[in-house]
């Protein structure tokens, strides 16, 4: 694997090799020093044109612990803001001498492009609507951790605006390519136009697959992509699509909620469920930094141990 793109680069094998990976570094996360130095001497570059807490803080410190050096490059303090085009920054940086660019995009498609343009390794934390491999790849090694059996024939429900969502888009790939059953629940105006060639049935009413499922996966609403009105209101949506304390008591005894964030307490999910038993989302989270070391160290490492 040269790049991380899209969950569409790993088949079935390459997604639970990189899983049985992520393992070995949540061991190593729960060390007194949780450091190991596989990436010692290589340089990784955060370069976000896009907000985000978790995604760049999770890389960051997961390259940190595989002691490789961070760069961390921030659109607003940048020449991007003298008008310096996305070719002629990433190949500014790359002349830094650099190993591999954690690539968050508004566009789709942009850290493909990047791809093209410098030697290093690129890895996709988000471009526009399209995918966010490794937050699929956190999700399923925290459903995985729940369910030692795997995937295989688990009924998954994503929640909400799967429209303009990239973990909606490679979520739907690593769940089904594990073996998961998943539907899409959502009023058709937060579908995409097109669900041709997505392994996935389709709901528009979130009371009639509450029962039947083994994991409600929430999606936030996604206003800043939102140009036109798609629902209502958001008291609307919540009434239809939000889970409620009372949904929440009507899922199976062993069902298990997952949210990306950020979320929107209140909308989609009530703080009550977020904060409950059933919830993984802090899991989720703290999954992602030893997925984010298994993703480096297969693109940077030297195929040696772990240590
Ligand atoms: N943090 C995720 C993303 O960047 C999900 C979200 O923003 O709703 O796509």
């Amino acid at each position: 694997m040269r790049h991380l793109l899209s969950i569409d680069d790993l088949d079935r094998t390459g997604l639970e090799q990189l899983l049985d990976l992520s393992e070995r570094f949540i061991e190593v996360t729960h060390r007194d020093i949780p450091k190991v130095p596989a990436l010692r001497g290589k340089t990784v570059v955060s370069l976000f044109y896009e907000d985000s807490t978790r995604t760049r803080l999770s890389f960051e410190t997961a390259a940190k612990r595989l002691s490789a050096d961070t760069m961390t490059f921030t659109v607003g303090s940048s020449s991007v803001k003298k008008g310096e085009s996305l070719r002629d920054t990433v190949q500014t940086i790359e002349a830094m001498g650099i190993d591999a660019v954690v690539v968050r995009h508004g566009s789709a498609g942009a850290p493909k492009r990047i791809s093209e343009w410098i030697d290093a390794a690129i890895v996709n934390a988000g471009d526009g609507c399209h995918e966010h491999p490794t937050q699929a790849l956190l999700d399923v090694l925290t459903l995985r951790r729940r369910r030692p059996s795997g995937l295989d024939g688990c009924r998954i429900a994503i929640v909400g605006d799967v429209r303009h969502s990239r973990v909606a888009r490679s979520d739907v790939l690593a769940f089904s390519a594990l073996g998961a059953e998943v539907t899409l629940v959502a009023p058709p105006t937060l579908l995409p136009e097109s669900l041709e060639g997505w392994p996935v049935s389709v709901c528009y009413d979130l009371d009639e697959v509450l029962p039947n499922i083994d994991v409600l996966y929430l999606l936030r609403i996604q206003l800043e992509r939102q140009h036109e009105a798609l629902f209502p209101s958001l008291r609307e949506y919540t009434s239809r699509y939000g889970l409620t304390a009372a949904r929440a008591a009507r899922l199976p005894a062993d069902a298990l909620v997952m949210h990306p964030g950020p979320m929107n307490r209140g909308v989609e999910i009530s703080a009550e469920v977020a904060d409950g038993p059933v919830s993984l989302i802090a899991e989720q989270v703290a999954n992602g930094v030893a997925v984010r070391m298994a993703v480096l160290y297969t693109l940077l490492g030297s195929g040696g141990p772990v240590a």
